[in-house]
């Protein structure tokens, strides 16, 4: 920046909400600070990562520190640990956004998530690692140079500031990042060498480039006198006597001295964890990997372990983690989060050619002795090799999710974090789709609390039972009790209920399953044909009967529905609307109602055809009929008419379009029942009816 002298000082406010964060960290009583280097020790090793991958294509690069290293440099003197990268480093830009005045989308959850109980090591799954530095610094120094920039130094005591200076005389990095911690008093112990190598064991053992530690020695060491220039030489005088000549002369000879040495001492030695014998591995140590690749803080719900031999090779471990990320269907969230290898050498960890959206929470790496190392992102697109190794990573996490399902708790818990993850792989992934759908489970009108799959249902259908049938809706509440459940309840047959908003998706791919066709209880075509000859005979004659008032009902809704038919799926409700088995159903409907942001103009076309379907077993029906034969233009018939289909909207699922004169038209029915006098009591906030007070009296024959 040209305004900025060289050296000069340029003071920044952190963010509002990061200063927050700050505050938060400093003054929370926390006692498991230690997780500081995991997070910094992490970010050195993404940044690694970041300059080795550009390396791939560019060798250049590397030109200003080929090495590829992290260094730990404990300074008892002066209290600091210094964590020093040769990773890619922050451009003067890089540093002030990345490092304060740009918060995360994490911040603000992190903080949330505290405040709620969370413990403060989770701070790495939420995108804000870096200031865990302040849990046991009272200052932090950053130093990095970017290839591309010069060098900078960033500097904070918290407190609402920080500092951005080129430095142009500190000791130059070359590349990569140096962070000095100034530690406060009562953290002292992380100098300590013992307690750094515990803690890079216990939290950074995968980490996949070295790890060197400053490490001071004591030798003791035997000099001779003679080469001791330093010493006076004063013991050779005096008197002497009755000692062994020998030995006296050995001693004035050697003695010993104290020597300080330094060292980097390799400090992680663990080759990586993919490459070893899964059955040499325990459980707790796929727990370490686990947590040291996802930053996650409880262990991992399930784990494959697997290497694919032939004609292609590779090794790859997956897990499912045991909750869904705050963040799991953020669209700015990096789209995957496998590591992707060749030959042990990290390539990249957001590799969308790597396995589909739907499975982006599964987490793992994966190593390919195929594909060429510098490989790049334009060339992984239409790479054969990956999309061998895509459909080898689908099916073990399918085997995977299998596995799981075999231990009924933890098939619980995967299900409630990831149920639409598993939606949306049926609604978008046909060659797997059947597989999928084995995975899927629902509440039903016989499963009581626990869920069912549709492998099970299809174990319960009864003689003759042809479909499997579904009710989709908001919630088990409302779909329970639906008007569409009747008859197929009193037939014995299973209902699954689904409502996730996704499931309308899913199950309109799905169609079928095990050769059973899905039905939807609420759209036209429902057809429940095990009736006997006498009941059809019956069901014709009743048909015949209600045309007339099917022909009355359609005249007065018009446009409102597609058509009015007598009914085969109701036993206990007047009448309910079903929707065309290919349009949008009610829940349909309501959830596009819900996309504030879609067009208009699709609704038009594909918002539910209504049909109204009438039970002719109902009393109301059964009088409607009787008047609508008397007179066809009963005003009591086009009252009650509107009244039903505006509660047959509301019990199969649609919302009213106009709330008012449902209301009024219910209040007026309420007045009747009290036999209040209407003119009496005229109420100016009432809205008018279509039809008006004029004929009345006809309305109150309806008692
Ligand atoms: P996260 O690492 O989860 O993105 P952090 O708060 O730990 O969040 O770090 C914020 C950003 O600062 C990183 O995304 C990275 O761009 C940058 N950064 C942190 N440490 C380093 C480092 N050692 N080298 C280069 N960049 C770094």
């Amino acid at each position: 920046m040209a305004d900025v002298a060289m050296g000069e000082a340029e003071t920044f406010a952190f963010q509002a909400e990061i200063n927050q964060l700050l505050s938060l960290i400093i003054n929370t009583f926390y006692s498991n600070k230690e997780i500081f280097l995991r997070e910094l020790i992490s970010n050195s090793s993404d940044a690694l990562d970041k300059i080795r991958f550009e390396s791939l294509t560019d060798k250049s690069k590397l030109d200003a520190q080929p090495e590829l290293f992290i260094r730990l440099v404990p300074d008892k003197a002066n209290k600091t640990l210094s964590i020093i990268d040769s990773g890619i480093g922050m451009t003067k830009a890089d540093l002030v956004n990345n490092l304060g005045t740009i918060a995360r989308s994490g911040t603000k959850e992190f903080m949330e998530a505290l405040q709620a109980g969370a413990d403060v090591s989770m701070i790495g799954q939420f995108g804000v690692g870096f200031y865990s530095a302040y849990l046991v610094a009272e200052k932090v120094i950053v130093t990095t140079k970017h290839n591309d920039d010069e060098q900078y130094v960033w500097e904070s005591q918290a407190g609402g500031s920080f500092t951005v200076t080129r430095d142009t005389t500190g000791e130059q990095l070359g590349r990569g990042t140096k962070i000095t911690l100034f530690l406060k008093e009562d953290q002292l112990e992380y100098l300590e060498e013992r307690r750094i190598k515990d803690l890079v064991k216990k939290h950074s053992e995968f980490i996949s480039y070295p790890i060197y530690l400053w490490t001071e020695k004591t030798t003791e060491k035997e000099i001779s006198d003679d080469e001791d220039e330093d010493e006076p030489k004063k013991e050779e005088e005096g008197e002497v006597e009755d000692v062994d000549e020998e030995k006296e002369k050995d001693k004035k000879k050697k003695k010993k001295i104290k020597e300080v040495s330094h060292e980097w001492q390799l400090i992680n030695k663990q080759k990586p964890i993919w490459l070893r014998k899964p059955e040499e591995i325990t459980k707790e140590e796929y727990a370490s990997f686990y947590k040291s690749l996802t930053n996650d803080w409880e262990d991992h719900l399930a784990v494959k372990h697997f290497s694919v031999e032939g004609q292609l090779e590779f090794k790859a471990i997956l897990f499912v983690p045991k909750r869904a990320p705050f963040d799991l269907f953020d669209t700015r969230k990096k789209p995957n989060n496998i590591k992707l290898y060749v030959r042990r050498v990290f390539i990249m960890d957001n590799c969308e050619e790597l396995i589909p959206e739907y499975l982006s929470f599964v987490k793992g790496v994966v190593d390919s002795d195929d594909l060429p190392l510098n490989i790049s992102r334009e060339m992984l697109q239409q790479n054969k090799i990956l999309k061998v190794i895509r459909k080898n990573l689908v099916k073990k996490c399918i085997e995977m999710f299998n596995e799981i399902a075999e231990n009924k708790d933890d098939y619980n818990k995967f299900y409630e974090a990831f149920s639409k993850n598993i939606k949306l792989g049926v609604h978008e992934d046909s060659q797997n789709r059947s597989k999928l759908a084995d995975l899927l489970r629902y509440h039903s009108t016989k499963s009581g609390e626990e869920m069912t799959s549709l492998k099970d249902y299809v174990t319960r259908m009864k003689e003759g039972q042809k479909d499997i049938y579904y009710i989709t809706g908001e919630s088990k509440k409302a779909v329970e009790n639906s008007p569409f459940l009747e008859k197929l309840k009193k037939r014995g047959y299973e209902v699954l209920y689904m409502v996730d908003a996704i499931d309308e998706y899913a199950v309109g791919q799905l169609k079928e399953y095990e050769g059973k066709k899905l039905v939807c209880a609420t759209k036209e075509g429902l057809k429940l044909d095990d009736e006997t000859e006498e009941e059809k005979k019956k069901r014709e004659e009743k048909k015949q009967s209600f045309e007339n008032l099917c022909k009355v009902i359609k005249d007065i809704l018009g446009d409102k529905v597609e058509k009015v038919v007598v009914s085969d799926r109701i036993v206990d409700s007047p009448c309910c609307l079903v929707t065309g088995e290919y349009g949008w159903s009610a829940n349909m409907e309501r959830i596009m109602k819900a996309q504030a942001l879609r067009d208009s103009s699709m609704g038009a076309y594909m918002s539910s055809k209504k049909t109204m379907e009438i039970n002719p077993d109902n009393g109301i029906m059964e009088e409607l009929r009787k008047r609508a034969e008397a007179d066809k233009n009963d005003k009591s018939v086009k009252d009650l008419v509107m009244l039903l289909f505006e509660t047959a909207l509301l019990t199969s699922g649609f919302s009213l379009e106009d709330p008012n004169t449902f209301a009024a038209r219910i209040h007026r029915m309420l007045k009747l029942g009290l036999s209040i006098d209407e003119e009496e009591t005229e109420d100016a906030d009432m809205p008018a009816l279509e039809e008006d007070a004029a004929e009345e009296s006809k309305m109150e024959e309806v008692d």
